[in-house]
C-alpha cells in the first residue's frame, strides 16, 4: 500500500480527499486536479474501512473508469477496486436493468439501441403515419425524443405540455407527440431502450419500486460524479434519489467547462447542489498541474468574456513555456498539411511521441483533410468517434443476428436480417407479419415463429420456417458458448461471411475484411482476462452490450498505442496532451453557425474554445483556413472571432509553419455563410445528443478469497506446462484458492479450465496462459 498518497496532494485536494462524510462539492477550473481528487478519495475511504461494494463513480468515459481503477488500485496495492462499481451513468444503469429489467415489463436481456437504430424506428414510424420523412427528420425528432427523456417527460407529458407542444407547432412538426408514444411503445414491444431509456427507466425503476430504490440506495453508500456540470436532468434525480439516505454525495466540476447544456442548466447544476443538502462543504481548487502559464492565461482571459462564471482564481506555477502559435492558412487542406508537417517536425525537434498528439475539431467532417495529409507522411493516427466502426452497414447487419439471437423481441434487428442475404422473404411478406403482429399483439418474430397458422404458404413459408429454424439454433449455443462460438456459427450458417468474400469488388473486399475484423475483435473480447487470469462473462450478452455502449473516447481501446489521435472537442473532455492543435478557428465553424444567435449560446461555443485550450500541457496551435469545401461549396470564413479575445502577450501570430501561413487577421474575406441557422436548426443543436457515456466491458467480479499461497508447487510442473491438466484434478489458484477442474476447453496453445473454488466465489473460467494455477 502506498502511505504517502495524501503527501501528493495540495492543502485543499487533501482537504476534500479526507473528507469521508456528508455532501462535498469540489468546484473547480481545468487541470486543478478534480479527477485526481475524486480517484485519491476513492482510495482514502477504502483505507478507512469503506467496502469497495459500497461506492459508485460516475465517470464521463469508460477510459476514465479503467484509469480510476488502475489509480485506485495503486494506491491500495490490491485488486479490491475491482469491486466498485465504477462507469459512465449509461453503462452503470444498464447493468442495473440488466438485474431489475423484468419489473418494468422489458427481459433482463433487453436489447440497447444505438442512435441509428432509433432513428430507423422513427422513420418507420413516420413513413406507417404517412408523414414526410424529409419534414420529420428521423434525426430531429430523435433529437426532441431525446431531450423529452432526458427531463423525464413520458409521452403523455409531452403531449400534455403546454410549451413543449408550442415549441413543435413553431417547428410546424405537431405530431412529435404523437411519434413519441409509438416509438415508447414499440420499442418497448421489441424489448428494446435506446441510450436515453438508460437514464429514464432507471428513474422509473427507482420511483416506482420503493424496495429497489432502498436496496440501492444502502448499497451505494458512498456516490461520486466527475464532470457534474453536464450531468442532465434525468442524472441528476436519479443521483438524488440514490444519495437520499446517506447524502454521501461528492460532486466535482467546473462551470466553465459546461459542454452539453441542457435547458439552461449550466451553472445552475452547481449552485443548486448546496441548495439540495444541508451543511455541503465546498472545496475550490484553484491550481493549474497540467499547462504552462502562456496556456493558463491564454485559457483565463477567453473564458472571461463569458457572463456569470463561478468566481476562480486558476493559477500554476509551472514554466511559460512556448507562445500560443496562432497559423492561418489558405485553404483546408493545407491547413492539413501543416499540420502534418509540424507534427513531423515537432517529432524530430523536441523529441515527442505521435501518442503526444491530439487533433481536435468542432466537428467529425472536419477529419478528412487530416488524415490524408498525415497519411501522405507516414504519421500513424486514429480517429476517435464519426461514422464508428460499428455503425458500417456489414458490421450492423452481423450485429443484427446475434441480437436477434438474444432477444427475438427486437424488431429492428429481425427486419435488417429476415432477407440478408436474400432468402426470398419479400417487402411484402415482413408488412404482413408486421400486421399480423400488431392486430394480434404479439411481436414479429412470433408471426413468422407461426407463419402456417396466419397463411403464409410455399416458398415463403419454407423461407420464414429455415429462417425461425436457424435463428433457433444459434439460441440453442448460448448457454454454453462463448460469444465468439456463437459468432462463428452465425457468419457460417448465414452464409455471410463466405457472401462477401465472393464480392471481388473494392467495397465488398473491405465489407469482407471488416466482418472477420468483427469477429477478430469478439474473439479478442472472449480472449481477454483479467488481471487474475480469470475469464468473467464471455457470453455474447455481455459483448452486445459492451459494444453498444462504447463512447467516442473509448473507441480503439489500445490506448497506449503510439498514434497521433483525432477527435472532436467534446470527446476530449478530461483528457490531456502534451501538444495540442485545435483546428478551424473560423467564423460558421467555430463558433457553429448554428450557435451565434443567442448569447448562451455562444457562451457555450466558448467554453468549448475553454476545454479545447485546456487540454494541453505545452504547446498549443489554433489554427483556421482562409477558405474549405463544406457540404460540397468553396466557402470563404473569418476568422473565429474567439481569436480576437486572446492576450497578445502570449501568442504568436507571425509564426510561419510550411511554407503556407500569412498574417493571421490579413485580408479579411467575408463569410459565405448566412447567419446561420434556423429556428428549426437551433432545436436540433438544442437537444442533448450527449454521448452515451459508457461501458464497462468486465461485470463486476465476485469477491473473492485471499487465501495465501503457501503451497509448493508440484515437481516438474511450472506455469508453462499446462498441459498436465484435467477435469477431476484439484488446483490452487493464488486468489480463488483450492478449487476442483471440471472442464478443459481451448487449444492446445490456450487452455482454459473452468474450475470450482468453494472459497474462492464458486465456477470460475480460468485461462491458463495466464493464470497461477498449481496442481495440488
Ligand atoms: P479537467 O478539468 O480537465 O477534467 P481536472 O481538474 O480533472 O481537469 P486532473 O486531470 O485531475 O485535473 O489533473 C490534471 C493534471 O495535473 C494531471 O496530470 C494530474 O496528475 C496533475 N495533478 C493534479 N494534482 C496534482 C498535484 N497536487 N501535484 C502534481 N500533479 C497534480
Ligand atoms: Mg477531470
Amino acid at each position: 500500500m502506498k502511505e504517502n498518497y495524501l503527501d501528493e496532494l495540495n492543502q485543499q485536494q487533501r482537504e476534500a480527499v479526507i473528507h469521508i462524510n456528508g455532501p462535498l462539492m469540489i468546484v473547480a477550473g481545468a487541470g486543478s486536479g478534480k479527477t485526481k481528487v475524486l480517484t485519491t478519495r476513492i482510495a482514502h475511504l477504502m483505507r478507512n474501512g469503506v467496502d469497495a461494494f459500497n461506492i459508485l463513480s460516475l465517470t464521463f468515459t469508460n477510459k476514465a473508469a479503467r484509469e480510476m481503477k488502475e489509480r485506485v488500485e495503486k494506491i491500495l496495492g490490491s485488486s479490491e477496486a475491482r469491486n466498485l462499481y465504477i462507469g459512465t451513468f449509461h453503462s452503470v444503469f444498464a447493468r442495473l436493468l440488466r438485474a431489475e429489467a423484468h419489473r418494468l415489463g422489458y427481459p433482463n436481456d433487453f436489447t440497447i439501441y444505438d442512435t441509428d437504430d432509433a432513428r430507423s424506428v422513427i422513420k418507420t414510424i413516420v413513413n406507417e403515419l404517412n408523414l414526410d420523412d424529409k419534414h420529420y427528420k428521423p434525426s430531429f425528432v430523435y433529437n426532441r425524443i431525446s431531450a423529452a427523456k432526458n427531463s423525464l417527460m413520458g409521452p403523455e407529458e409531452y403531449q400534455h405540455d403546454h410549451l413543449v407542444q408550442q415549441e413543435d407547432m413553431r417547428a410546424n412538426r405537431p405530431l412529435i407527440g404523437k411519434i413519441y408514444d409509438m416509438y415508447a411503445k414499440r420499442t418497448f414491444k421489441n424489448g428494446a431502450m435506446d441510450f436515453d431509456d438508460l437514464l429514464f427507466k432507471m428513474y422509473i425503476l427507482l420511483k416506482s419500486f420503493p424496495e429497489v430504490l432502498h436496496k440501492y440506495q444502502h448499497k451505494f453508500k458512498y456516490i461520486m460524479i466527475d464532470e457534474y456540470q453536464d450531468t442532465n436532468p434525468a442524472q441528476y434525480e436519479i443521483i438524488k434519489l440514490l444519495g437520499a439516505v446517506n447524502e454521501n454525495i461528492c460532486v466535482v466540476g467546473d462551470d466553465a467547462q459546461s459542454i452539453y447544456s441542457f435547458r439552461g442548466a449550466t451553472i445552475q447544476n452547481i449552485l443548486q447542489f448546496e441548495k439540495d443538502y444541508d451543511d455541503v462543504k465546498v472545496v475550490k481548487l484553484e491550481q493549474n498541474y497540467r499547462s504552462t502559464k502562456s496556456i493558463l492565461n491564454v485559457a483565463n482571459e477567453v473564458i472571461a468574456h463569458n457572463t456569470g462564471q463561478i468566481e476562480k482564481n486558476l493559477w500554476t506555477d509551472n514554466t511559460d513555456g512556448e507562445t500560443i502559435k496562432l497559423v492561418r492558412t489558405m485553404t483546408d487542406n493545407e491547413e492539413g498539411r501543416f499540420v502534418a508537417d509540424t507534427i513531423a517536425e515537432q517529432k524530430l525537434r523536441n523529441h515527442y511521441n505521435n501518442r503526444d498528439f491530439v487533433i481536435l475539431y468542432r466537428t467529425n467532417a472536419q477529419s478528412r483533410s487530416f488524415e490524408e495529409s498525415l497519411r501522405r507522411k507516414a504519421i500513424p493516427y486514429r480517429i476517435f468517434g464519426g461514422l464508428s466502426f460499428y455503425q458500417r452497414k456489414e458490421i450492423k447487419d452481423f450485429v443484427a443476428y446475434l441480437r436477434l439471437t438474444m432477444n427475438t423481441r427486437d424488431e429492428e434487428s429481425l427486419k435488417r436480417i429476415i432477407n440478408y442475404p436474400v432468402r426470398g422473404i419479400g417487402k411484402t411478406t415482413m408488412e404482413k407479419a408486421v400486421v399480423y403482429g400488431n392486430d394480434h399483439n404479439i411481436t414479429m418474430w412470433e408471426v413468422l415463429e407461426r407463419a402456417r397458422e396466419f397463411g403464409f404458404k410455399g416458398g415463403i413459408l419454407e423461407a420464414i420456417d429455415g429462417f425461425v429454424t436457424m435463428i433457433k439454433s444459434f439460441q440453442a449455443l448460448l448457454n454454453n458458448h462463448n460469444a465468439y462460438d456463437v459468432a462463428v456459427v452465425v457468419g457460417k450458417s448465414t452464409n455471410i461471411v463466405k457472401e462477401l468474400f465472393n464480392d471481388k469488388t473494392t467495397e465488398g473486399l473491405a465489407r469482407y475484411e471488416n466482418v472477420q475484423e468483427l469477429l477478430n475483435s469478439i474473439k479478442e473480447f472472449t480472449e481477454t482476462p483479467d488481471e487474475e487470469g480469470e475469464l468473467l462473462d464471455k457470453s455474447m450478452g455481455s459483448y452486445l452490450q459492451q459494444i453498444t455502449l462504447l463512447t467516442d473516447a473509448d473507441q480503439g481501446n489500445d490506448e497506449n498505442s503510439d498514434v497521433v489521435k483525432l477527435m472532436t472537442i467534446h470527446a476530449a473532455k478530461g483528457l490531456e496532451f502534451p501538444v495540442v492543435f485545435t483546428v478551424g478557428l473560423e467564423e460558421t465553424l467555430f463558433p457553429s453557425g448554428m450557435s451565434i444567435n443567442t448569447r448562451e449560446e455562444l457562451e457555450e461555443e466558448r467554453r468549448l474554445f475553454y476545454v479545447a485550450i485546456t487540454r494541453a500541457k505545452s504547446r498549443l496551435w489554433l489554427t483556421h483556413a482562409n477558405s474549405r469545401y463544406r457540404f460540397g461549396n468553396l466557402v470563404q470564413n473569418e476568422p473565429s472571432r474567439f481569436l480576437e479575445e486572446m492576450p497578445e502577450k502570449f501568442i504568436d501570430r507571425s509564426y510561419a509553419g510550411g511554407g503556407s501561413v500569412r498574417n493571421a487577421f490579413g485580408s479579411g474575406a467575408t463569410s459565405g455563410w448566412g447567419n446561420g441557422g434556423n429556428m428549426f436548426d437551433r432545436m436540433q443543436r438544442k437537444a442533448p445528443g450527449q454521448a452515451p457515456q459508457q461501458s464497462s466491458p468486465k461485470p463486476m467480479a465476485k469477491p473473492v478469497s485471499s487465501a495465501a499461497t503457501t503451497h509448493v508447487p508440484t515437481p516438474g510442473f511450472t506455469p508453462d506446462d499446462p498441459a498436465g491438466m484435467e477435469p477431476g484434478m484439484q488446483v490452487e489458484h493464488q486468489k480463488f484458492g483450492f478449487g476442483t477442474i471440471t472442464a478443459m476447453e481451448g487449444a492446445p496453445n490456450n487452455r482454459i479450465a473452468t474450475v470450482v473454488f468453494p472459497k474462492g466465489g464458486g465456477e470460475k473460467k480460468i485461462m491458463l496462459n495466464y493464470a497461477k494455477l498449481r496442481i495440488v
